[in-house]
């Protein structure tokens, strides 16, 4: 009898194992399938959606299976940018990168980080300014699972894992800044032979002109810098990276007067440069096979 007793033991001890093993497999590769679940972008093809965000920036890089946000957009509009995401069949980000911490770049990062998956943030080191920031910090600090990248320490280099494209970048180059919009991360988006410039808030460009040179900056968009201001995007910058299409993130009879009448001249004078505002076209997104990139946008 007691003998029977083991013996039944000992099999409820298999099948409970058994069924342990199969219960990890599964979580594992139920993990692997949503790490690596298709986003709805063809593969070959890289589809970069400049989001219209109102008078702020955001922009979501996709390939077929890597997803990648430039800004998250202002604070008063609640869930703009995830519910775009979803929109697309975004569930994870394997990056996300602040390119400075003013409220119109980090706007809806506290929710993306409590709502989505992220893999890394890549921000600049900037000293804390506002409530929010120092929120979005102490976020951080709680959510182990994410990788933080300071771009200050990773300027000159690739952001890891990115298959076909690449993300290299280029600023911070200096440790500090008087004006927060200069703390912007720089970084130049490359697929095959088609390449885009991402300036943040940046004004000023004459570190980067003396740093990279022609052939470097050169590109096919640039997101033109601090919402098409005044000062930004300078004739010196805009020699140097020749861009073939413009996308300027702003908001409609916006306060600050983006795009600036100046800035518009500047770009106007470059032969050939399609012109496109968010303001204007509302969400624009440019498709490019490596070869080539077309342009759709929303209006
Ligand atoms: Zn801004």
């Amino acid at each position: 009898m007691e003998k029977e007793t083991e013996k039944k033991e000992t099999v409820i001890r298999w099948v409970v194992g058994i069924i342990i093993v199969i219960c990890l497999i599964g979580a594992i590769f139920f993990k692997k399938m949503q790490e690596e679940q298709p986003v709805g972008v063809s593969e070959g093809t890289l589809e970069i959606h400049y989001i219209d965000v109102g008078q702020a920036d955001a922009t979501l890089v996709l390939t077929s299976n890597k997803s990648i946000l430039i800004d998250t957009g202002r604070m008063d509009v609640e869930d703009a940018v995830i519910n775009y995401m979803r929109s697309k069949n975004v569930q994870r980000l394997d990056y996300l990168i602040i390119t400075h911490f003013d409220r119109d770049h980090f706007g809806e990062a506290e929710d993306i980080l409590e709502k989505v998956e992220v893999g890394t943030i890549v921000m600049p080191r900037q000293e804390i300014t506002s409530i929010e920031h120092q929120r979005l910090v102490d976020l951080i600090a709680t959510k182990e699972e994410i990788n933080v990248l300071y771009a200050n320490d990773i300027v000159g280099k690739e952001l890891d894992g990115l298959d076909e494209l690449s993300i290299k970048i280029l600023a911070p180059l200096e440790s500090f800044y008087e004006e927060s919009n200069n703390y912007s991360i720089v970084s130049m988006v490359t697929y095959g032979e088609n390449k885009f410039l991402f300036t943040g808030d940046l004004e000023d460009e004459t570190t980067i002109c003396k740093t990279y040179t022609d052939a470097f900056l050169s590109c096919d968009a640039y997101k033109v810098g601090h919402h098409g201001s005044k000062n930004s995007s300078g004739t010196e910058m805009l020699l140097k990276i020749k861009p073939k299409i413009a996308i300027i993130s702003c908001g409609e009879n916006n306060d600050h007067n983006h795009p600036h009448k100046d800035l518009l001249d500047r770009l106007n004078s470059i032969k050939g440069l399609d012109i496109y505002r968010t303001d204007e076209n509302g969400t624009i997104v440019i498709i490019s096979n490596g070869t080539e990139c077309t342009v759709k946008t929303e209006k």
